[in-house]
């Protein structure tokens, strides 16, 4: 394979972060000084427990019996014949227990908590999906759990806002501002500040202030590790190319970090949503600037006075107007090429892959799923994976009432083929 990039990669994965938290220009930490001390303390127990065989046992022991793992890799064969001669093999994490990734590093994180023997979990949610992975965690683990979350979300997102509260989670609705994820994040940290002795904070996706794009990576890690070793098993051989959506970018560096140093080439998908306009996408990294938001420094999406800017995807895991540090970093290394697709060819591939192959998939993950397609439909590799993120229940009845059951969608799109 013609490699795009120069540098090499075997000792990335201990080269990255440095001990400062950074990726290159990208990462770091830059909090309120009350909260300086509170990161410290995560750090370091996360430096010592990590290597503790006793943390990495029983971390193993939860994903066997609890979460289900490993999930499967599954070959897409029907899917794939509709494009022509590409594979596209799929890691099941929609089967993974709570239905995504996303438990993999609540998980960790919970774990983490208890050797620490922090009482509470605190975090913000938008659409809930985080809230609900870390209500569970918190519900395992046997620690309470706050949950941040905009009135507005908490209205639109009603289904997960029960799941929490079955859980045992106690959901605290901030009402200022636009009452959504901007707000709930400020809150949240707000809230930690306060008893951060006791409670730790816990961020959803591979962003926020150092170490949590490290610690995110190194749950999420599973992924590619077991999706790696199940591809040599059912073919022999590597895939030519890895693919996951990227809204922060948690799932996508789970999988990607077990082949950067593989000649595989890897593709991040973040949501062009309705188009190229601001507040018409959540595409960072296409677009964005780079800045500090949040507590961390990458690149975003930047409104005319330097405000993290609307963002807008059908997809509502992908809505954030930045992105992990080390997506940043990787770009810049050309170690990863990062594209988009929009809210349409998301939806075409959520259609094909539940009338083709059984599987109804998250929106996030049929971003991921409409790049497979495009990559296939160009003859670009042989054998693709994709980071199938999560399942679709929680967009079936938003999709329904506003596309109906596909039919336009699952026609033939460029009236060049046959489906
Ligand atoms: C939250 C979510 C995403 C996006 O988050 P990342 O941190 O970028 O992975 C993708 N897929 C699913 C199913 C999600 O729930």
């Amino acid at each position: 394979m013609k490699k795009n990039y120069d540098a090499d990669f075997k000792t990335y994965l201990k080269d990255y972060p440095t001990a400062d938290g950074r990726f290159g220009q990208y990462g770091g930490a830059y909090l309120p000084d009350e909260l300086v001390p509170a990161f410290k303390e995560i750090s370091e127990a996360y430096r010592t427990i990590c290597h503790s065989a006793k943390f990495i046992s029983e971390l193993r022991r939860i994903r066997r019996d609890f979460q289900g793992r490993p999930t499967p890799l599954y070959h897409a064969e029907r899917l794939s014949r509709l494009f022509g001669t590409t594979q596209i093999y799929l890691k099941r994490e929609d089967l993974n227990h709570t239905g995504a990734h996303k438990l993999n590093h609540c998980m960790g994180e919970g774990l983490l908590a208890k050797y620490m023997g922090k009482k509470k979990l605190i975090c913000e949610t938008g659409a809930g999906q985080h809230g609900v992975a870390l209500a569970t965690a918190a519900a395992y683990f046997g620690v309470e759990c706050d949950v941040y979350m905009g009135e507005v979300d908490i209205e639109k997102q009603a289904p997960n806002v029960s799941r929490m509260k079955l859980l045992g989670a106690k959901v605290i609705p901030v009402g200022h501002g636009l009452k959504t994820l901007k707000e709930a994040v400020d809150a949240a940290f707000e809230g930690y500040m306060k008893e951060y002795k006791d409670a730790i904070y816990c961020i959803g996706s591979a962003v926020g202030p150092h170490p949590f794009p490290m610690m995110i990576r190194d749950f999420q890690m599973v992924v590619g590790v077991e999706a790696k070793e199940q591809f040599l098993n059912m073919t022999g051989i590597l895939p030519d190319a890895v693919i996951a959506s990227v809204g922060g970018g948690s799932n996508a560096i789970g999988v990607f970090s077990a082949f950067l140093d593989e000649p595989v080439e890897i593709y991040g998908v973040e949501a062009m949503g309705r188009g190229a306009g601001l507040g018409d996408n959540a595409a960072s990294i296409t677009f964005g600037k780079k800045g500090i938001m949040h507590a961390f420094e990458s690149i975003m999406l930047k409104d005319k006075n330097g405000e993290p800017a609307p963002v807008y995807s059908i997809a509502s895991g992908l809505d954030y107007p930045s992105v992990g540090p080390e997506h940043a970093h990787l770009k810049d290394l050309g170690r990863v090429v990062y594209d988009s697709v929009t809210d349409d060819e998301a939806l075409t591939a959520f259609y094909k892959l539940c009338r083709h192959e059984g599987i109804i998939p998250a929106l996030e993950s049929s971003h991921a799923l409409a790049y497979a397609i495009r990559v296939a439909e160009e003859k670009r590799h042989d054998a693709v994976l994709v980071n199938l993120s999560g399942r679709g229940d929680k967009d079936m009845d938003y999709i329904i009432e506003n596309y109906g059951y596909g039919e336009k969608f699952l026609k033939n799109q460029n009236g060049n083929r046959l489906s």
